[in-house]
């Protein structure tokens, strides 16, 4: 079994999402940092990945994070060109086999699926995109280009850095009044939390949103940017949808 399998997400989230739907988080045994602007893997992390999903991706579409809002749409029609990675965080496609990519080290990553139209999206949420509502965006930009009902959508979210962890500032309480905590050491956020609470007020379901519950600060198999500062490499997360047969 490959080393990221022992990573709690990538098991029940194939179970959460039917088989034609491909979902993969990385850990820690390979670096998936963005490492130049025109290719999204190089030629090593490409093995890697391959190795560790048991199968070699058909292509890969991802962007630059830069801990915005803005996601982008990749629709059968308008192919884009795999010329220069684009700034942003999050991605929509309703391509088959065509993988979508993001990479966390504490931030979360959000798998969003629409079982009716066959569309797919992948979030790249830290606590500035979370605070420019990226994961509603997501749902908003779902429904306008796909009629996407929020009722149906599935949700999966990613290991990322939790509330037993992430130390903030007082801002947040001002930020996220409702997820931030004060302990005894200081305020303490629920960056999952709040993202949840975004996709309940988009009309996502909650039986229909599923989290890991891996914190990447506490789990030592996950690149944590809090534990190990710049020099903490990036986990990937992977989301596709394959052709029928
Ligand atoms: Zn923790």
């Amino acid at each position: 079994m490959p080393s990221a399998d022992r990573l709690t997400m990538t098991r029940s989230s194939r179970d959460f999402f039917p088989p034609h739907v491909v979902t993969f988080t990385s850990d820690r045994s390979a670096d998936f940092k963005l490492s130049d602007s025109s290719t999204p893997l190089t030629r090593a992390q490409s093995a890697s990945l391959a190795r560790q999903m048991g199968f070699r991706l058909p292509g890969v579409l991802t962007v630059r994070q830069v801990h915005g809002n803005k996601i982008i749409v990749a629709t059968g029609v308008t192919k884009r060109r795999a010329k220069a990675i684009e700034d942003a965080d999050g991605i929509l496609t309703d391509r088959r086999d065509l993988a979508i990519a993001v990479r966390t080290a504490d931030c979360l990553s959000a798998f969003l699926y629409d079982p009716r139209h066959e569309v797919i999206g992948l979030v790249h949420a830290g606590w500035r995109g979370t605070q420019q509502g990226i994961i509603a965006q997501a749902v908003t930009l779902m429904r306008k280009q796909w009629k996407s009902n929020p009722g149906d959508l599935l949700a999966a979210f990613g290991p990322a850095i939790r509330s037993c962890c992430y130390r903030v500032g007082a801002p947040f309480l001002e930020h996220f009044p409702k997820e931030t905590v004060k302990r005894k050491q200081g305020y303490f956020f629920d960056l999952p939390g709040a993202n949840k609470n975004q996709l309940l007020g988009s009309g996502v379901s909650a039986a229909n949103i599923l989290d890991c519950a891996v914190c990447t600060h506490c789990e030592t198999e996950c690149f944590s940017y809090r534990r190990e500062g710049d020099a903490a490499g990036r986990m990937i997360s992977i989301m596709m949808l394959k052709k029928h047969s």
